[in-house]
């Protein structure tokens, strides 16, 4: 049985993954990656439209700041978010973007002078500030004051995952590629590493580090149809959960994405109408400025995919054989914008649908798309209950994403909480906190554990098909845990996932008994974690008896402060339980620097809050005590609710901007 030893595990070689092992190395420990694929191949590559950070080079963006950003991000997350945590992040995505530009990420730039936009479908004639030329430039995007996310054309996933992973080649980071991580070591509350299986030879190794991070992404392939890569399983939060120690937060906070292209659910990027691409539908109608006369297009994600599904219900969608869709329409922005903005877009078209998009329509429906939920964390990206377990990135429950994140809030958030989650370890690191004892022979315990459980799969007969079940489980949250949701397909799909879960401990491998490269092996494994992860959401789901952000219940249409502005807390007691349990965790009032309010779209449902009144006092107060003594926004701000002890001293600097004196 083999054993490697090292500071640091990071299970996942995408952003966050690669962000937190250059950030450990820079700080002088030893770091290895585990990643199913080549880091470069991670899901992040995917990532089109851009980064959010708030640097107010370009015209459009002007008068942006971290103040607006965070205010976006909360109204985003519906104040479902932490909010601390969120000012955190956008005082550091200035920071995280100028990092990237250093390490080769070759951000589209501000032109001087005098260029055509299209904003509501509209020509305007934008004119750049001779001294911004050369800077970082930003593009228009869903939920967002400013033009705030900057971008490479619309490969911006593409270009900081290249530029991330020479780095942390640069770095000597050791990268073990096709190794999976499948189960977590740990004993008395403390995580030890992990056991992973190589997917060629099929051999198991045990990794013992001081620290483990989990930055595996999201959990979208639970659902039939996703824009997430075929990787994104949920392997991260599972082996988390099946810890018993380790919990997940907001499991049931997922979002869906208005224009994935139909019917494989590849994404079109938020981009496309941040450039003034229309949606339109089965009569060439312009349909979201009568739902959302301010925002339009460009209304939060969850709002748009919304608002897209009621459209077709009201028999507005475009019929064929793959079911409704609504068309997106980017002709408008011309060929010379499409090739060399919408690259990515236009070659999506080209080669999945067969259409120019310079010419066509595109057809699109809203997909899911994005796992808010995931490891729930502390702000510095430890787990809350198993010292040791770090997770960042779109795995974890960090959570500046409340119940609905913002475009470009994503990418964002992998560099900056891995930037930020590397210090946390290296401070951990260099303590005598972090000193682990755990005996070889306990290691070994773990390996036969697994040993044993991939013995039974291979050596299983007359057992349930794993591909059947996955594919049963898929169609379950597509079908009853969606954009809309309801009690009673809540209660129809946990019963029945339930059920799956019971039958999930009796799979037999089909086709090949190899222990070595063996697909069927691996999904007969990863079926019966991913239909926990499904419990956990769809669970969630139907005791959140409100609708917030993505989470959006028809039997309770009200977002409901006074019994939910909590976080949904899960964990898995004991391995025979075939239930998640359940707990809340309180998302506290009084100290919120952005009391709860209206988001801004359709009617104000909420139910509010007692404490809300309070605190909106409060903090009217401190502002104008405050703004009448001739305090700045970061004094001001620091009164409200103090963040920057918590950050990396290095991290502490105000950012600079035009016409802004700091
Ligand atoms: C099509 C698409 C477009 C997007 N566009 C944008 C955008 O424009 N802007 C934005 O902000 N966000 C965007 N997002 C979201 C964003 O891309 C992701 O949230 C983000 O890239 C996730 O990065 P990550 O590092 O957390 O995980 P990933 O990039 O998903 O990396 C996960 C890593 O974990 C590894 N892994 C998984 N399981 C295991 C295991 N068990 N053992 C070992 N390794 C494992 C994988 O090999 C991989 O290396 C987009 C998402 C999609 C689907």
């Amino acid at each position: 049985m083999k054993i490697i030893y090292t500071d640091v595990l990071i299970v996942g070689g995408g952003l966050a993954g690669l962000r937190v092992a250059t950030g450990v190395r820079e700080r002088g420990h030893d770091a290895v990656i585990l990643t199913l694929v080549p880091p470069k191949r991670s899901h992040s590559a995917a990532a089109q439209g851009g980064m959010q950070a708030s640097l107010a080079n370009c015209k459009m963006g002007e008068g942006d700041n971290e103040d607006v950003h965070f205010s976006d991000t909360i109204k985003g997350s519906d104040w479902g978010a932490d909010q601390m945590v969120a000012r955190m992040f956008t005082h550091c995505a200035p920071k995280a973007i100028r990092e990237l530009a250093h390490w080769g990420v070759p951000w589209s730039r501000v032109n001087r002078g005098d260029h055509t936009s299209i904003i509501n479908a509209k020509k305007v004639t934008i004119t750049e500030k001779d001294e911004a030329h050369g800077l970082i430039t930003a593009r228009d995007f869903g939920g967002t004051k400013k033009w705030r996310t900057c971008y490479t054309s619309d490969g911006t996933g593409h270009s900081m995952l290249y530029a991330m992973d020479n780095k942390a080649h640069e770095d000597n980071v050791e990268i073990h590629e096709r190794l999976e991580a499948i189960s977590i070591i740990h004993e008395n509350g403390r995580c030890c590493g992990a056991i992973a299986r190589n997917l060629m030879s099929g051999e198991l190794v045990a990794y013992v580090a001081k620290a483990t991070t989990i930055a595996t992404g999201g959990y979208g392939r639970i659902y039939s149809v996703s824009t997430n890569a075929i990787i994104c399983q949920g392997m991260g939060q599972a082996i988390a959960l099946e810890t018993g120690v380790a919990t997940l937060g907001n499991m049931e906070a997922i979002q869906f994405h208005p224009t994935a292209i139909v019917p494989v659910g590849i994404l079109t990027t938020e981009g496309c109408r941040g450039d003034g691409g229309l949606l339109l539908d089965k009569d060439g109608y312009r349909f979201m400025p009568d739902y959302e006369p301010d925002k339009k297009e460009l209304a939060s994600r969850d709002v748009v995919s919304r608002r897209m599904t009621e459209h077709m219900r009201k028999g507005k969608g475009v019929k064929s054989r793959y079911g409704d869709h609504l068309w997106l329409d980017i002709t408008i922005l011309g060929r010379e914008h499409i090739e060399k903005n919408l690259r990515e877009v236009k070659e999506i078209c080209e080669n999945f649908l067969g259409i120019d998009p310079a010419v066509d329509w595109i057809p699109v429906r809203p997909t899911q798309h994005y796992s808010m939920g995931g490891i729930r964390t502390k702000y510095t990206g430890e787990s809350q209950t198993l010292k040791g377990l770090y997770s960042c990135g779109e795995a974890a429950c960090w959570d500046m994403h409340g119940f609905n994140r913002l475009g470009g809030n994503s990418v964002s958030e992998t560099v900056v909480s891995g930037m930020l989650v590397a210090e946390y370890i290296s401070d951990f690191l260099e303590s005598s906190d972090s000193d682990i004892s755990i005996e070889t022979k306990n290691v070994e315990k773990f390996l036969k554990i697994e040993q044993d459980k991939i013995d039974a799969l291979l050596t299983k007969e007359h057992g349930e098909d794993a591909y059947k079940l996955r594919r049963r489980m898929e169609e379950i949250m597509m079908e009853k845990v969606g954009i809309f949701r309801n009690g009673d397909d809540l209660k129809e799909a946990v019963t029945e996932l339930e059920e799956l879960l019971k039958r999930s401990k009796n799979i037999e491998v089909f086709r090949s008994k190899s222990r070595a490269a063996n697909p069927a092996l691996v999904n007969a494994y990863r079926t019966q974690k991913m239909i926990k992860v499904a419990l956990t959401v769809a669970y969630g789901a139907l005791l959140r008896t409100e609708s917030r952000g993505a989470h959006s219940r028809e039997d309770f249409p009200k977002r409901d402060d006074a019994n939910w502005l909590k976080r949904t807390i899960m964990n898995w007691e004991n391995e025979s339980d075939t239930m998640p349990t359940v707990s809340y965790e309180e998302i506290p009032i009084d100290s919120m620097e952005l009391p709860p309010g209206f988001r801004g779209y359709g009617k104000d449902l909420t139910q509010h809050h007692t404490d809300t009144k309070v605190r909106q006092e409060v903090v009217d107060k401190i502002k104008s005590e405050l703004e009448s003594k001739g305090a700045n926004r970061f004094e001001i701000q620091n009164e409200l609710m103090p963040f920057l002890d918590k950050l990396p001293k290095k991290y502490r600097a105000t950012n600079e901007r035009f016409g802004e004196n700091v």
